[in-house]
């Protein structure tokens, strides 16, 4: 590879063009850059990073802890055999070296059934179930903090303008952003590493020596969008740049758009406290949805 664009060592990343340190310096740059420009949080904000022990999330852990952030994790297990506990075992390795407080909250605990037992049934949509509870769970444990911080990226951010564009969910797309907007109800979340590609973060966690397990999700079932990375991946190669300007031209866009008025009033919930849309919330109806059916097998 040729040398850095900063100095006269070698290069180990070509987009930018960085030897290892000039990377760093670069990647921690940016981070910063995000968290001022959009004002996701301040010095005196408590942070909640939702962790999954994937690179993503331990990578921002391990950023806003050298930013000198008050920070901590906040790990949801879902009950998948063979398949969370390397990325436990790698969070809790990550977390000693650290000193970084981390709740930890198992759907066995909190509904009372692994995500396994539950997909035994074969009655429910794995992404649905999952994607509901862990959201609950998020919401429940992060009120007591400033904010939550996600380690969603540029590849995520770019595909999900995508996705939500080409499926006219415009309801989603037009409540997607770097930051949520806070209400009484929501913790109000955030994605410091929205301008970072996932190829950057991998980087920087092989440069930080991070051991991270890339084993995916037995249930994903990507398909859209597993198509939507792989034209985005063409394009950003033939085209380098695109990833960034489909995010920033929604953003552009979404600035200046009035939020919709038609969101449905928030209830709370009869069953746990938590904001809902209905008398009894998503999750408390899954939850008794799922016992219902392991009570008749
Ligand atoms: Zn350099
Ligand atoms: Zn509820």
């Amino acid at each position: 590879m040729a040398h850095c664009l900063s100095c006269e060592k070698k290069a180990i990343s070509s987009h930018p063009q960085l030897c290892a340190d000039h990377f760093d310096e670069f990647f921690v740059q940016k981070v910063k850059d995000t968290i001022e420009s959009y004002n996701l949080f301040s010095h005196q904000d408590r942070i909640c990073v939702a962790v999954s022990g994937g690179k993503d999330s331990l990578a921002l852990l391990d950023v806003l802890v050298r930013l000198k952030y008050n920070v901590e994790g906040l790990f949801i297990h879902e009950g998948i055999s063979n398949y969370r506990e390397a990325s436990e075992e790698d969070l809790d390795i990550f977390i000693k070296e650290r000193n970084i407080p981390v709740r930890k909250v198992t759907f066995l605990d909190e509904a009372g059934f692994t995500l396994d037992a539950a997909m035994e049934t074969k009655k429910f949509h794995s992404c649905t179930l999952c994607g509901t509870l862990r959201r609950y769970l998020l919401n429940k444990y992060a009120q007591e903090y400033d904010v939550i911080a996600t380690g969603h990226n540029l590849d995520d951010e770019s595909q999900t303008v995508l996705i939500n564009l080409a499926r006219g969910n415009t309801n989603l797309f037009l409540r997607q952003g770097v930051s949520t907007h806070a209400n009484e109800h929501f913790v109000r979340k955030v994605k410091p590493f929205s301008f970072l590609t996932e190829k950057q973060i991998l980087t920087y966690i092989v440069l930080r020596k991070v051991r991270v397990d890339f084993a995916e999700c037995p249930y994903a079932r990507l398909s859209y969008r597993a198509q939507v990375r792989d034209l985005l991946n063409k394009y950003e190669q033939d085209h380098p740049g695109t990833k960034e300007n489909v995010l920033q031209s929604y953003l552009a866009f979404h600035s200046t758009v009035e939020r919709p008025e038609d969101e449905p009033e928030i209830q709370t919930c009869e069953q746990c406290g938590q904001a809902a849309g209905e008398k009894v919330c998503k999750a408390c109806q899954l939850i008794k949805q799922v016992h219902n059916v392991m009570i008749q097998e």
